[in-house]
């Protein structure tokens, strides 16, 4: 049985220079969880050069979404970012993560924190009607440098509130944070400065965390997963992996090479 799908783009969304989304067709029988990742590549004639990649889209939508970075020599996204409408891509059939909340133990306030294009797995997650009935509360944080790679702000503030099927158990629930580095906004500094300081909490008005009440899912670069995992366990967080529950549970945006 071929381990890989060939879907059709369907719409190519450029943010800016170094981000971009976009749709393809899904095979009816495609199945993966919210906040999962599978692999993704080009028809090659020969082996398919195949890179992770987290779904952007809920697992009931009727297309597949994602959300890439363009690295200018990249040797997957340097092609990836040329993508037309009607163009194939290659869609591994299996899909794995750690973003799920099985050995997360039970909690109120469940924070997304990520950075980049660690957005992505959370964008599918926010969509799963189910984490909505596990925590009193999500809170989404996106961390990036420039305003311009604040990709699906409009979406998650404008959007998704209103959205038919989601609107009103998100207007009720979730809460979003984005916050950016280099340039002025009204959230401002590391995603990692604002919760060791407090800002992040003080800004939401919500309590400090505690182990008792308040849960992560983490996905970012390899620098700030570590300072964050740090932050968490000097609190006394423990990481859910290998089937040992715990309070938060991290995914690896991209692989330093
Ligand atoms: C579990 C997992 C899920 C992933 N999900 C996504 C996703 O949803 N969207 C996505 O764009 N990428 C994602 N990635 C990264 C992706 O697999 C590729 O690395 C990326 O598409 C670049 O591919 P490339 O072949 O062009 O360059 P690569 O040779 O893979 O990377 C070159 C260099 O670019 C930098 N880089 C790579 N990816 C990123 C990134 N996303 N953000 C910032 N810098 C990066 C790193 O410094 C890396 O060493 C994921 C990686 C993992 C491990």
């Amino acid at each position: 049985m071929a381990v890989l799908l060939t879907e059709i783009v369907t719409d190519v969304h450029h943010w800016n220079c170094t981000l971009f989304s976009f749709k393809t067709t899904r095979e009816k029988s495609f199945r993966f969880r919210n906040g999962h990742f599978t692999m993704i590549g080009l028809p090659s004639d020969g082996k398919p050069l195949l890179r992770a990649y987290s779904f952007a889209s809920a697992n009931y939508e009727p297309e597949l979404e994602f959300f890439s970075i363009k690295v200018p020599d990249g040797p997957l996204t340097a092609k990836l970012q040329l993508l037309e409408v009607g163009d194939k891509v290659l869609i591994g059939k299996k899909s794995n993560g750690t973003l799920v909340t099985d050995n997360m133990l039970p909690g109120k306030t469940l924070y997304l924190i990520s950075t980049g294009t660690g957005l992505a797995p959370f964008l599918s997650i926010i969509k799963d009607p189910e984490i909505y009935d596990q925590f009193e509360r999500i809170v989404l944080t996106h961390g990036v440098r420039c305003l311009s790679e604040l990709a699906y702000s409009n979406y998650l503030e404008n959007e998704l509130p209103k959205d038919e099927f989601m609107g009103d158990i998100v207007r009720r629930k979730l809460v979003y944070y984005p916050s950016v580095t280099r340039e002025p906004f009204r959230n401002q500094g590391r995603i990692t400065d604002l919760v060791r300081t407090g800002k992040l909490f003080v800004d939401l008005k919500l309590p400090f965390p505690t182990l008792a009440d308040d849960r992560f899912m983490i996905c970012g670069g390899p620098s700030m997963l570590k300072e964050f995992c740090a932050i968490l366990e000097s609190k006394g967080f423990v990481e859910a992996r290998n089937g040992r529950s715990g309070h938060f549970v991290i995914e690896r945006a991209f692989i330093e090479s």
